[in-house]
């Protein structure tokens, strides 16, 4: 059964300024695209489907992480994220009250940002004992990058001073060798938070299909997970059964030392692993991200702990790195590494370089994830490698004066996230929002890659803008590029999936500003409302 749906349509496949009236669909696929009079005249037999507004493809995040967010974002989590709870005696007036409430049952909170909320206390063990005391308390960093735990959730995650740190990651010690309660690094994170990871099984299926189709209704229909837990892989076989699935999954398995590659699954078109993610430094926001040039000194830094002229330093080494990568690069992965620091990012081209010369690899499409602080000169020598690059640039959106003032300052922080020298070096870049991290906000991501803006309307000092092609390019046909999916959504092109949206405003013409609250009416998956 063909159906025609006509609109506004902007089809994003070749000029961006291309707009077409009607499009067909038959088999979740579009098969031909021009006037209403033309389909129909093809089509005589065909249902008519007229969308109220513009429509354009639908839109793909290309570094997501929908299995981790769908328990952090859930009511099984104390939301105190600086978007949620902007000040600190906010976030610790909701810790006092979610331990008082838990009747001794462990309390996780997620959002913990002592760069925008002000004033918050160092979140060491005695303290977080002081306020939970035989309440296991755990404490997420905004970024993910690092947990915060009293003794009492020590003991409910099985972690004490003689644990040993995971590979790339690290438990914190006080002088005596006492833990302090800080987990750093995704696998120290995940062994500290596994008691939620496992009291959150038995509602994963409700809270998992809630996130998809949240993502689904503000235009989301591809979303890759960059830490996806293949635990989860038979609750979305089932979803897949009964036609369930809101949006398509793209995942990367999380590396391990020594791990070995996962063969390779069915090539199912709504589900599919695509590569493997490697954690070559941390985060901005805690003080470990490897760069040449050191942290600014000021009472923000000094507030994180961190000395005067702190340099972070990276997970691996470029050797230990480069044996990590070099199994899921054997077994035919598309490698992706979380960079943010240039020296990090420096060291990883130098990974893949080896690995993509000893492999004789063409099209690899190795991924860089974030880029905060990398060059110019960095985005040129990933392109000449056929390395692509997905960034962060909504850091600029919450972080932007914290970058320049606090951490960096004009010359490092305010380059941040320079989508603009990435396409000047010919990148098929793509933006993000990191799954909980920032609000899936695709329309944002684009904005602020055109105007450098925070939200209170400061303009970064450094950097270059993106046009509007490009901005809504990074986050359709870039991103299906990057995921290996362009042979099936991306643009609204004859042979692609009909994912599309229907919003209230023309995506290609509207300004920065207006472009932002651009409201999604409804999401289209394989032609199927799905939203
Ligand atoms: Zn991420």
């Amino acid at each position: 059964m063909t159906t025609v749906f006509t609109g506004q349509v902007r089809p994003l496949a070749a000029d961006c300024e291309d707009l077409v009236e009607a499009f067909a669909v038959d088999c979740g696929r579009i098969i031909a695209l021009g006037t209403a009079a033309e389909l129909a005249s093809q089509f005589p037999d065909a249902e008519h489907i007229a969308l109220d507004g513009w429509v354009m493809p639908g839109l793909i995040e290309a570094h997501g992480h929908p299995g981790y967010s769908s328990i952090l974002l859930s009511d099984l989590v104390v939301d105190i994220r600086p978007v949620t709870i902007p000040d600190a005696s906010g976030v610790v007036a909701t810790l006092r009250a979610a331990v008082a409430a838990s009747d001794g049952k462990a309390v996780f909170a997620n959002g913990w940002d002592a760069l925008l909320q002000r004033g918050l206390p160092d979140p060491d063990i005695n303290w977080l004992d002081e306020l939970a005391g035989d309440t296991p308390l755990v404490v997420i960093h905004n970024s993910g990058h690092s947990a915060y735990f009293n003794l009492a959730a020590a003991r409910a995650a099985g972690v004490d001073s003689t644990t040993p740190d995971p590979a790339g990651a690290r438990f914190g010690h006080v002088e005596t060798g006492a833990l302090d309660g800080v987990a750093v690094e995704e696998a120290a994170v995940e062994r500290i938070v596994a008691p939620l990871l496992q009291s959150a099984q038995q509602h994963l299926p409700e809270l998992f299909v809630a996130h998809l189709r949240d993502l689904a209704s503000r235009g989301i229909t591809t979303v890759s997970d960059l830490s996806w837990n293949p635990d989860l892989n038979p609750l979305v076989q089932g979803l897949l059964t009964k036609g369930a699935l809101p949006v398509r999954l793209r995942w990367y398995e999380m590396s391990r030392p020594g791990g070995t590659a996962a063969a390779r699954g069915d090539d199912n078109e709504l589900f599919r692993q695509i590569g493997v993610k490697t954690w070559s430094d941390g985060s901005p926001w805690i003080g470990n991200i490897a760069t040449s040039f050191p942290y600014l000194d000021t009472k923000a830094t000094r507030a994180l702990g961190l000395e005067p002229h702190h340099v972070g330093t990276a997970n691996y080494t470029t050797e230990q790195l480069l044996s990590i990568a070099e199994t899921y690069a054997a077994g035919g992965w598309q490698l992706s590494c979380h960079t943010h620091g240039d020296r990090a990012i420096e060291s990883t081209l130098d990974v893949y370089e080896r690995i993509i010369a000893r492999h004789s690899l063409t099209d690899h499409r190795f991924r860089l994830e974030h880029c905060g602080a990398m060059t110019a000169a960095q985005f040129t020598r990933a392109a000449s490698l056929g390395v692509t690059v997905s960034l962060f640039v909504d850091h600029i959106t919450y972080w932007g004066e914290v970058l320049v003032d606090d951490l960096f300052g004009p010359e490092h922080g305010g380059a941040w996230a320079d989508a603009g020298a990435a396409f000047a070096a010919g990148h098929r870049a793509t933006f993000h929002n990191d799954g909980w991290v920032t609000p899936n906000e695709p329309f944002r991501n684009m904005a602020v890659a055109e105007t450098r803006t925070t939200r209170s309307g400061y303009r970064m000092p450094g950097g270059t803008p993106v046009t509007r092609a490009q901005a809504l390019a990074a986050q359709t046909t870039n991103a299906a590029w990057q995921l290996f999916s362009e042979h099936e959504v991306g643009a609204l092109a004859p042979g692609l999936f009909a994912d599309f949206i229907v919003v209230d405003r023309d995506p290609v013409t509207v300004d920065a500003a207006a472009l932002i609250t651009t409201v999604v009416r409804a999401t289209y998956l394989a032609g199927t409302r799905v939203a």
